[in-house]
């Protein structure tokens, strides 16, 4: 798995001047090829630090907002994660090196589909990628040791919340869309909920119900 030596170079570098210092998500970023993420017209542009419009009227994440949240989630080895937001595949593929178990959903249908295509072509063969309403997690295969949200939600979802393992970390934007998000990291502890808040983020919307696509 590895591509442009160029390319790899020039994301790596944009990621360290943003200030990524995390050895183990700099390894895992610079195994997963991001250029398999994005088809047409903005290929040419997978490895700048920006975000990218996919189908569906989504947006691929900016790598070092990814980094950022993947550091935020402090993952380890045997994690069960779920991530709300599959769109292109790319962060659930970053997260797939350094997790036991990915979960991910998102409401379009298509994204699902070709978001799984790509897991395959890679081999990245520990995530399951479903079509569903994310705001209500995934009670089957509940709690989860790390949740992550790649839309922004008014308030983290009480059924996410709920499927978070005592111990477990939700790194999620809150706030409106058409406003400054707050990217927050809750940690669930025998005694409640604990909110940090990480820095101003700009994601698309968390969207109740299914996509038509
Ligand atoms: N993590 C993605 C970027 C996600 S963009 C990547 O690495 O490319 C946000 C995604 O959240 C979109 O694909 C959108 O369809 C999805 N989404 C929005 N509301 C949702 C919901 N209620 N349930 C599941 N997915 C949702």
């Amino acid at each position: 798995m590895t591509f442009d030596a160029d390319a790899k170079m020039q994301l790596l570098f944009a990621l360290r001047s943003k200030g990524v210092t995390n050895k183990t998500v700099l390894e895992a970023m610079e195994k997963i090829d991001r250029g398999a993420f994005i088809q047409g017209y903005f290929s040419d542009r997978a490895y700048e630090d920006t975000p990218l419009p996919i189908p569906c009227g989504q947006t691929i994440s900016q790598p070092s907002v990814v980094a950022l949240m993947t550091e935020a989630l402090d993952l380890s080895p045997r994690d069960k994660v779920l991530e709300v937001g599959t769109g292109s595949g790319y962060q659930a593929a970053v997260l797939s090196q350094l997790a036991r178990r990915i979960y991910t959903v998102d409401r379009f249908s298509r994204l699902v589909r070709d978001a799984r295509a790509v897991f395959e072509r890679l081999g990245l063969s520990n995530i399951t990628a479903f079509t569903a309403d994310g705001s209500f997690g995934l009670p089957d295969q509940a709690p989860f040791d790390r949740i992550l949200v790649t839309a922004a939600a008014e308030d983290p979802p009480g059924p996410l919340l709920a499927q978070l393992k005592i111990g477990g970390i939700m790194v999620v934007p809150v706030g409106q869309s058409d406003t400054v998000q707050h990217l927050i990291r809750v940690t669930r502890r025998e005694d409640g909920f604990h909110y940090d808040d990480l820095r101003a983020v700009r994601f698309v919307p968390l969207v109740e119900g299914l996509g038509k696509d």
